[in-house]
């Protein structure tokens, strides 16, 4: 989809005002530095799902990098809604962005005004439904998650997706379908836009979630669909080097949802009934959101 000639009504700072007309200063000190927080959810049968904990995790992130919304956390969820209604949308992605103005262009932004903004499209599944059969091909990334002194790794923040883009970009490059990023010190952290989980067995073992983000996926399959299907969940560092010994892989994400994954490199997965249930339970999560 070409974003740019994409007809809908976005809301920026109080307005609702055509796609093609939301448009941002050259002088944009968030434009330069990366310094943007987002969210992208998902509604399904016209219900945001998991709503409320993702415009809490927007305004801790905004916090983290001193973004100031001048509207509540409930007013804006509302705008969300009000978004999709006036684009005549039911199941969606959903895209609230927050960013500091034009008004310096030095580091400091105490002086930069906060700006917000709503979009919302229709956006099928991330990756395709064929790949769901084999399950995704993953290659590692050559780029890590960076320690948490260094860039605020639980803040959904711009500046921190640009690893996840230029390792994407070369993944796609190579012919495989996402890249699979360790962290700083060696461990397996995420992919590009999901998290990554394990099974061996009644086990499902899962990266401990301290220098990437805890995805609200990733919280949904570890306190509700995990334990409804019986297994045990183990959040703890794991070594590329234990990949061979995972029976099955999947990830998870908003825009991802629940996707198999069929290798990473010369690592083979198979894509049993097991990760195909745990798909299938959180579709039905989905359907009918109580939540
Ligand atoms: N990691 C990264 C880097 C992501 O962009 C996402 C998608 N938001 C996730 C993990 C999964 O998070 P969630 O389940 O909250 O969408």
């Amino acid at each position: 989809m070409n974003m740019n000639e994409m007809q809908s009504i976005v809301w920026m700072d109080g307005e609702f005002i055509e796609n093609t007309n939301a448009k941002v200063h050259f002088f944009t000190s968030t434009l330069h530095y990366g310094s943007s927080v987002f969210e992208g959810t998902r509604a399904y049968n016209g219900k945001i799902f998991k709503e409320k904990e993702h415009n809490i995790r927007l305004y801790k992130s905004a916090e983290i990098i001193q973004l100031k919304p001048k509207i509540s956390l409930e007013e804006f969820t509302k705008i969300q809604r009000e978004v999709m209604a006036r684009n005549n949308l039911t199941d969606c992605y959903i895209r609230p962005l927050i960013w500091f103005g034009p008004e310096t262009m030095g580091l400091k932004t105490a002086n930069n005004e906060t700006h917000m903004a709503i979009a919302a499209w229709e956006w099928g599944t991330y990756f395709s439904e064929d790949l769901v059969e084999t399950g995704l091909r993953l290659t590692w990334s050559e780029w890590r998650r960076p320690d948490p002194k260094t860039a605020p790794s639980v803040a959904k923040a711009g500046g921190l997706y640009m690893i996840c883009s230029m390792s994407k970009n070369q993944a796609v490059q190579r012919g495989y379908d996402d890249a699979l990023m360790l962290d700083y010190r060696g461990y397996i952290a995420e992919c590009t836009a999901a998290n990554v989980f394990f099974i061996r067995g009644k086990n499902i073992i899962t990266p401990k979630a301290d220098c990437f983000l805890n995805g609200i996926t990733r919280q949904t399959i570890i306190n509700e669909i995990a334990p409804a299907l019986g297994y045990n969940i183990i959040e703890r560092h794991i070594l590329p080097e234990e990949l061979g010994e995972f029976e099955q892989c999947f990830i998870t994400g908003t825009a991802t949802e629940v996707m198999p994954v069929g290798e990473v490199d010369e690592i083979k997965f198979k894509v049993g009934k097991e990760v195909l249930e745990i798909r299938n339970s959180f579709r039905s999560l989905t359907i009918h959101p109580n939540s």
